[in-house]
């Protein structure tokens, strides 16, 4: 029993699913991985990129999206895997590979940090997203491809728009800037992992 509550740091969301049998929070939180939910997030942001990866490619700057994956991989990898995901209970599990319903199959950098996000790392957020998402944009509009800039926009936004209204809205990441999920929702999941529940400073 000690062993398995040592485990994934206790992390509900990684024990066994007969766990969570008579859980409040089942079904109204994304806090086990789901492969539906991966391949969702995965065909919204491709809706976003693809689009820009053609547009820079007929616009003549297809070889300015090496800049492009190889700011993404620092960013996914060492910058935003510290100031978001590192807080994340689907970092907690054991191992060196994220297994989650966004950043499936990152190498974990970092150790697992139990603690909410500072404000400092929300604003690094913002940053580091912005980036990520306006890298294409000048060179689409340099390369005078003004119908696939508009496209990968509107992907943009419905990314966006969809992540914060059915994933957001259950995402057991809570200190994320764009999660919504009700503050009771919150407090039974941390009520259910001391581990988080203590560092941040909640009643356990
Ligand atoms: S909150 Fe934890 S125990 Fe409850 S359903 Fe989710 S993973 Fe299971
Ligand atoms: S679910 Fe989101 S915040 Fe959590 S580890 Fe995956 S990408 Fe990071």
């Amino acid at each position: 029993m000690v062993e398995r509550e040592i485990r994934h740091h206790g992390i509900c969301t990684w024990q066994p699913a007969s766990a969570c049998e008579g859980c409040p929070l089942s079904g109204r939180l994304k806090c086990r991985f789901d492969w539906g939910a991966l391949l969702h997030f995965i065909a919204l942001f491709f809706g976003f990129a693809i689009p820009a990866i053609i547009g820079a490619i007929q616009g003549g700057y297809g070889w300015y999206l090496l800049g492009w994956a190889a700011y993404s991989l620092i960013f996914f990898e060492l910058w935003e895997g510290r100031i978001l995901c590192s807080h994340c209970p689907y970092y907690a599990e054991d191992g060196r590979v994220l297994h989650c319903i966004a950043n499936y199959g990152l190498f974990k950098v970092w150790r697992f940090h139990p603690e909410p996000m500072s404000k400092a790392e929300k604003a690094q957020l913002w940053v580091g997203l912005s980036i990520l998402m306006g890298f294409p944009f000048p060179f689409l509009l340099l390369g005078r491809q003004f119908a696939w800039a508009l496209v990968s926009l509107w992907g943009a936004g419905l990314f966006f728009w969809t992540l914060r209204r059915y994933t957001c809205s259950q995402c057991v990441n809570f200190s994320c800037p764009l999660n919504t999920v009700p503050q009771e929702l919150v407090d039974e999941y941390l009520r259910r992992n001391p581990v988080m529940g203590k560092a941040w400073g909640k009643a356990v």
